[in-house]
């Protein structure tokens, strides 16, 4: 069966299914078939689930059929779509590993929120995508399974966490993966694979069953080719949620993207500290004229101020690795998991976590619970939750003058595996750009701007007020129509 399915909008995927042009059980083998032949050289993702969703694509077509024979039309809005989640994202019977040893053949007995959302919308899960170990990294070479390859160039990283998802869209073997953004994991790679992605403002999705990493932090997000394809999916997941407190009961707007390209009106705001010495070239060239092209079409260009911004590293490195020590003191070897053996109790609790855990996890559980500890948390975690609320307040004023931000997402495109794998203070620094809006809470989506001089992509983030997504995905929207930096794809 052709995979040129694959490369059709979501849009024309869904027109399609709804028509009968092709089937759900044809799009989802195309996608398998897809998985298939790649994956040998992507590994996007851990796990798969040909037969059951096959079963599922087949009970969408009959649905399918049955609404076009009777002229129904109130069909579940995205019935019959395969889609790939990452393995941080629980689902009730397909194993969720985290990229952990540490969670080897968990199959968790409950469905994350926003993927029973997406379940009920009629999407079809083909399987689960690889990440940096409990979504700490920015390359993916976390992984305990082994690394994703970035399809633009099988000798780079995808960037990471959610590497695994932006491999897979940008593959072409799923046209919409969820990810999860904790401090870039969903930008960050769609930056690295040319892909746009939503890191939704926090408490916008519910978090139930998103495994937790850094709670006051994390946040579901969303892997497609455009601004277009996003909205879709993010409005199913959108919304508060009983099983989570955290999240916020703001109305979920309906979203229809206008096709006009005039953004007369809108104010974009340029940020100095984002554009500074050590940021590749070829990056801040390409998003600069990205700016500008913003500008041709009718947008206001405003210079504006976070002036904490080179607080944001620090800070994050402090109150994500505290919360992930909290986090993952569950994993001893009783609940979850596999058990490692010893004489004692407090003996297989050391063994089980000494064990499992790789070494990126227990650098981040001493770094948190150094901070957390007795005569050390006020002048760590204390003082950096303040420095943090210093950090939002930048954000607070600067949407006084501006409707939205534009700045990289990253301050350089994929790099080589390997390259930062021994230095974990370079690898933290590819993150200068992206954890500043978890901090705050603020949305972000970024999008391909160009290319660099090796063909990898560059991205731009736009950043908003919370719950300004809306805002986001149109301004993108309008780019989109201008540009073709999103349609074009890596030849694998
Ligand atoms: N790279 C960052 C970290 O390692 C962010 C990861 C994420 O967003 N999950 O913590």
């Amino acid at each position: 069966m052709s995979t040129n399915f694959l490369d059709l909008t979501l849009a024309e995927m869904l027109a399609g299914l709804r028509s009968g042009e092709f089937s759900s059980r044809e799009l989802t083998q195309a996608a398998l078939e897809r998985i298939q032949t790649v994956e040998p050289a992507v590994h996007a993702f851990l796990s798969t689930a040909p037969e059951a969703a096959l079963k599922q694509a087949d009970t969408a077509d009959t649905r399918l059929s049955a609404a076009r024979q009777h002229g129904e039309t109130d069909l579940p809005a995205l019935l019959g779509l395969p889609i790939a989640v990452k393995d941080l994202l629980t689902v009730k019977g397909m194993t969720c590993t985290c990229g952990s040893k540490i969670l080897e053949n968990f199959v968790p007995p409950f469905t994350a929120t926003s993927i029973q959302k997406l379940l009920d919308a009629g999407v079809i899960i083909v399987g689960k995508t690889n990440m940096d170990e409990f979504a700490m990294g920015s390359s993916t070479e976390n992984s305990a399974y082994g690394p994703t390859a970035n399809p633009w160039d099988l000798t780079r990283v995808p960037g990471g966490s959610s590497g695994g998802s932006a491999a897979a869209v940008a593959a072409r073997e799923t046209p919409i993966a969820i990810g999860s953004d904790t401090g870039g994991s969903v930008r960050q790679p769609a930056s690295f694979c040319g892909l746009t992605g939503i890191k939704p403002t926090y408490g916008r999705i519910s978090r139930y069953g998103l495994i937790a990493y850094g709670s006051s932090l994390d946040t579901v997000g969303v892997l497609a080719h455009s601004a277009e394809d996003i909205v879709p999916i993010f409005t199913q997941m959108a919304g508060a949620d009983p099983k989570d407190a955290t999240s916020v009961d703001v109305p979920v707007p309906a979203i229809r993207l206008n096709n006009s390209t005039d953004l007369k009106g809108l104010r974009v705001g340029v940020p100095a500290e984002y554009f500074i010495a050590g940021i590749q070239p070829e990056v801040e060239a390409a998003v600069r004229q990205a700016i500008q092209t913003l500008k041709e079409m009718g947008a206001e260009i405003v210079a504006v101020s976070l002036p904490h911004t080179s607080y944001a590293l620090p800070v994050y490195y402090l109150i994500a690795p505290a919360e992930a020590s909290a986090n993952l003191a569950r994993y001893d070897g009783i609940r979850f998991g596999p058990r490692a053996e010893a004489d004692s109790m407090w003996g297989m609790f050391r063994q089980t976590r000494g064990q499992f855990f790789g070494p990126e996890v227990k650098r981040r559980i001493m770094l948190g619970t150094y901070a957390l500890s007795a005569g050390y948390y006020d002048a760590y975690y204390g003082q950096a939750q303040k420095v943090r609320t210093l950090i939002k307040r930048d954000f607070d004023e600067a949407y006084q003058k501006v409707d939205v931000i534009a700045c990289p997402v990253a301050p350089t495109t994929a790099f080589k595996q390997g390259e930062h794998t021994g230095d974990p203070l370079a690898m933290y620094l590819e993150d200068v750009f992206t954890l500043p809006i978890n901090l705050a809470g603020i949305p972000g989506l970024a999008f391909p701007v160009g290319f660099d001089s090796n063909s990898m992509p560059i991205g731009m983030q736009l950043l908003g007020p919370h719950f300004k997504e809306d805002v986001l995905f149109q301004t993108a929207h309008a780019y989109q129509q201008v540009t073709d930096w999103h349609k074009r794809s890596p030849k694998l």
